[in-house]
């Protein structure tokens, strides 16, 4: 039977998934611009354009290497596949294993042939097989497998260096009068600015559906960018990525971070590329230890952690909301104008700007808060999926529900990561141009985070104090003389807060 390979939008690598084995000339291409991947929902303008673009960039190459391919627009990707069957006639589909339980779901149901998905350095099976294994699904003990396992840092099954981890050489805060390197910049391209009238075209009917700004030039759309983008980091960032990492100064957004996640999690690199060019540069020296551990835990450690906790968890995981955490999300997170504090309104500000900020403004800005006000985690992951360019559905289902606001009773993370303003000022300078005070509680001028993390503490007493990770900053509560007016000044906040005029 004649056969189409189905290349699905996060599957745009020649040397993996179903386009592994085919041929020019053998198989036909399919790729379906799905109307409901695009539509119905607010999406960052960069998120959409991205997305899209690289997929007809991508489309474009298989082209030009001679494979007749079918792109086209359909109200599903099931809806395509029958137009691309009507069209050619009946024909095996085959396409590598979906990232997303309901497009695996729908395109099993059509009749689709899955080949493994080879777009991870695990495979689903061996990380149930680790996770069925172990007491608890403590991250380091994976990362530390996966070290042996791979063969990466490790000799006799001993770290390099004698230790696994240097986490306390990787917190530093932003130094002072630093000049950080300037991320690169590329150009739009004729399908890009095609791409991106169509989506000023529908903007203009549809002005709900989007948010955020256009292309402002940090992000290719190309497997030739995705690469620049590698050789830019190694070269200029990866040196000083580990010692700051967590740092999130006001004057660089991307400080020495890779800017990889939304090329690795399209399928533009691999996991395995990336790793093997960065373990090239390592030993050439110039790069300390410190920050080439720091950089590998990433990608072969929390990556690959986090797409096998979402296959781990059953489809009812997503839903979970442990703490009842029932409030709307907050206005700030769509009109960083709303608010009064600088980092919340700094970091959706860089959002709107790139449809990307790093994991530490993610974790303890924007989640952070998130918990501490109780939103809801389904509203809350919605909006994450929506705003940030490397957002897959696998990514954010366990870092928004097991990670950021602690919704799955603890399965995943052993505690919540709750924080007041100390850890920002510690590590950003946002605090110095905020109207708040980071170390008050009380009062008018006491920073919001300090106040919210001292309540979130105080109305989870019970259920925290049993957890010996949290219990030790549960027993603060107890050295607070003015509790009674932290609650009165929180429910002022969360009503301010509610209200858009904090
Ligand atoms: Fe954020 Fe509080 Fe610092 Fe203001 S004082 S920037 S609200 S942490």
């Amino acid at each position: 039977m004649p056969r189409t390979v189905l290349v699905q939008f996060d599957q745009l690598h020649r040397e993996h998934g179903a386009l592994r084995e085919a041929v020019a000339g053998r198989e036909r291409i399919l790729l379906v611009e799905s109307e409901r991947m695009t539509t119905g929902r607010c999406w960052h303008i960069q998120r959409l354009w991205f997305m899209i673009s690289a997929a007809r960039h991508f489309a474009a190459a298989l082209e030009a290497e001679g494979f007749e391919v079918d792109y086209r627009k359909a109200a599903t990707t099931v809806d395509g596949i029958s137009a691309h069957r009507a069209e050619f006639g009946e024909r095996e589909i085959v396409t590598a294993e979906p990232s997303s339980r309901r497009l695996r779901a729908s395109l099993e149901a059509a009749g689709v042939n899955f080949v493994p998905n080879d777009f991870f350095l695990t495979s689903r099976d061996e990380f149930q097989a680790w996770a069925a294994s172990q007491e608890t699904l403590v991250m380091e003990n994976f990362y530390r497998r996966q070290r042996v396992r791979l063969g990466i840092l490790v000799a006799d099954g001993k770290p390099t260096g004698g230790a696994w981890n240097f986490d306390a050489d990787n917190r530093l805060p932003p130094p002072k009068g630093h000049v950080y390197p300037r991320p690169l910049s590329f150009e739009l391209d004729e399908i890009d600015r095609q791409v991106l009238a169509e989506i000023e075209g529908r903007r203009k009917v549809h002005p709900e559906d989007y948010w955020g700004y256009g292309p402002s030039g940090v992000w290719g759309t190309t497997r030739a960018a995705a690469l620049a983008q590698l050789d830019d980091f190694l070269s200029n960032r990866f040196e000083n990525f580990g010692p700051y990492e967590d740092a999130m100064p006001r004057d660089s957004w991307s400080v020495y971070h890779s800017l990889l996640s939304p090329y690795l999690n399209v399928g533009l690199l691999h996991a395995s590329e990336v790793i093997e060019a960065v373990r090239v540069r390592f030993q050439q020296g110039g790069v300390s230890l410190a920050s080439c551990e720091g950089f590998v835990r990433q990608v072969i450690g929390w990556r690959e952690y986090i797409n096998g906790i979402y296959w781990f968890f059953n489809e009812n995981y997503r839903e979970s909301n442990g703490l009842a955490a029932n409030r709307k999300l907050l206005p700030l997170y769509w009109n960083p104008q709303s608010t009064e504090m600088n980092c919340a309104r700094s970091v959706v500000e860089d959002l709107r700007e790139r449809s990307w900020v790093h994991h530490i403004p993610r974790l303890m800005v924007l989640s952070n808060l998130a918990l501490l006000t109780a939103v809801n985690p389904q509203e809350y992951l919605d909006w994450m999926r929506q705003t940030f360019i490397d957002a897959s559905e696998w990514v954010m289902v366990p870092n928004v529900i097991g990670m950021g606001v602690h919704a799955d009773n603890g399965q995943m993370m052993t505690k919540p990561y709750a924080g007041g303003g100390a850890y920002v000022n510690r590590m950003s300078n946002y605090c110095g141009g905020c109207r708040f005070d980071p170390k008050k509680r009380t009062g008018e001028d006491a920073c919001p985070l300090t106040t919210l993390y001292w309540d979130f503490l105080d109305r989870n007493r019970e259920g925290f104090a049993r957890n010996h990770r949290i219990a030790q900053q549960v027993k603060g509560l107890d050295r607070l003389s003015d509790l009674p007016e932290v609650r009165v000044r929180a429910r002022e906040v969360l009503a301010k807060l509610e209200a858009g005029e904090l």
